[in-house]
């Protein structure tokens, strides 16, 4: 399983980790691809669980499925072939109905065990291609939920159906890549050949201790080492962030990849402390807004008017805003000054508020509970503000503290008895990255000034 391919990847790096290459490095950023040798053969097991539909999800546009098909169907005169991407609100019967194939042709399909019930639960952005004769009578039907997986089901010399599961594995390569912010987050990692998805991603490993929205600055940087997945030499998606480093203004936090003993694959700091913490520093999806704004023209953060007991993002009418942390809804109401509010208890001694927001999340009332992360309602300017913008205060025991330096606890770190293995994985990735900072380091020496020595590891 994952362990194990995970144990596979570090055994065989440190026997490769000489002939890794470090190809290309340019002033201000670099994107350095580094082909991982028999990395194909020590990723055969289960990589449906290490790749999430997330990670694949829009990449149906970039790669035909007709392109990572072995056997392409055969097409003949009399045969015809159609495919169709499930949509929002389809079903099977609708689909076969569309294309008039005879439902009898579906119940048939339906019927095979076990392969036969995955039909019923076709979503949005699955595929399936057809392949019906002159009768407008089904003859082959591929079924494919992602590019990994594909379900057969095609008419044997006696006519009856028969259902045949396929997974493939992408092929993995270790990309190591990093970026000095210039303008924003996004636009810089962009320039550095990352996607938007690979950019969230990395922030999201940060989010608890670097607020995205307010605390990035020119000049801040990042390292990581992620993985890139293929198909038949065709990019096909990103894998997992393995390790990154980010550099903060004066501090530098750095996390590591790691898979407990339940199977749940998490981002810890180099101490084995989780990266997840019980707070988000910014309360709402920050890729709207650092997708958008230019540290160089603007700063979101308002002018004050005094007393204010709370922080202010601008952002976007409609940006989600979402719960900090667990806890309860004590109020989802509207007063004059907040405009349409939300005020959320955690546990005994912290409350936050939301204020100004356009409109509530879907079924946000008092009393419900809500998870870290949700969205609970959308950025505003209702009541007294200008201009859309969110509102954001944390509480103490009832005293007012700044969400942005607020002390919270430590996340639980890793198990005692896991503590071994940990080092031993994590140091690995760990001196690959600081052997890859190095480099562009050393590379860039002369130009820009890095400053390593002024930075406070803040999480390590
Ligand atoms: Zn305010």
């Amino acid at each position: 399983m994952l362990r194990k391919a995970l144990n596979t990847f570090l055994g065989s790096h440190v026997i490769s980790r000489g002939k890794l290459v470090f190809l290309a490095t340019a002033i201000t950023s670099a994107a350095v691809i580094i082909i991982y040798q028999g990395s194909s053969s020590s990723y055969t097991e289960d990589a449906s669980i290490y790749v999430t539909p997330k990670q694949l999800e829009g990449n149906f546009g970039q790669v035909a499925y007709g392109q990572i098909e072995r056997s392409p169907i055969t097409e003949s005169p009399k045969m015809s072939y159609f495919s169709e991407i499930v949509k929002s609100g389809d079903n099977v019967a609708l689909i076969f109905k569309r294309w008039k194939i005879p439902a009898l042709d579906l119940q048939e399909l339906l019927d095979i065990e076990i392969h036969g019930a995955k039909l019923r639960r076709i979503f949005p952005g699955h595929k399936l291609n057809f392949l019906i004769n002159e009768n407008r009578r089904l003859v082959k039907l591929e079924y494919w939920p992602n590019l990994l997986h594909k379900i057969e089901f095609e008419r044997n010399e006696t006519g009856v159906f028969i259902a045949n599961e396929t997974k493939r594995e992408p092929e993995r390569t270790i990309t190591y890549s990093h970026a000095v912010i210039e303008d924003s987050l996004f636009l810089s990692s962009q320039e550095a050949g990352l996607t938007d998805g690979l950019t969230m991603r990395l922030a999201q490993i940060f989010q608890w201790d670097i607020d995205f929205v307010l605390d990035i600055r020119s000049g801040d940087r990042f390292f990581m080492i992620y993985e890139e997945l293929y198909i038949d030499n065709q990019w096909i998606g990103n894998g997992e962030i393995l390790a990154a480093q980010f550099f903060n203004q004066k501090d530098k936090y750095t996390a590591v990849i790691f898979e407990k003993r339940d199977g749940v694959l998490g981002h810890f700091s180099p101490t084995g402390k989780s990266m997840r913490k019980a707070f988000l520093r910014a309360p709402l999806d920050f890729s709207r807004i650092s997708s958008n704004f230019n540290l160089r023209r603007k700063h979101p953060l308002f002018d004050r008017t005094m007393p204010h007991r709370g922080i202010d993002y601008a952002a976007p009418q409609g940006t989600p805003v979402l719960a900090s942390g667990d806890g309860t809804i004590s109020t989802a109401a509207k007063t004059e000054a907040n405009g349409n509010y939300i005020v959320i208890k955690h546990g005994e001694s912290i409350v936050t508020k939301y204020l100004h927001l356009s409109k509530f999340g879907g079924d946000i009332r008092p009393g419900k509970h809500v998870t870290q992360g949700q969205v609970i309602g959308y950025v505003g300017a209702t009541g007294w503000a200008t201009a859309p913008h969110l509102h954001y205060e944390f509480l103490v025991n009832g005293t007012h503290k700044n969400p942005r330096t607020v002390k919270l606890p430590d996340a639980t770190p890793i198990a005692v008895k896991d503590e071994e293995e940990f080092r031993l994985k994590t140091n690995t990735l760990i001196s690959m990255l600081n052997s890859y900072k190095e480099e562009i380091e050393i590379s860039t020496s002369g130009g820009r000034n890095i400053n390593e020595g002024k930075s406070e590891a803040k999480n390590d």
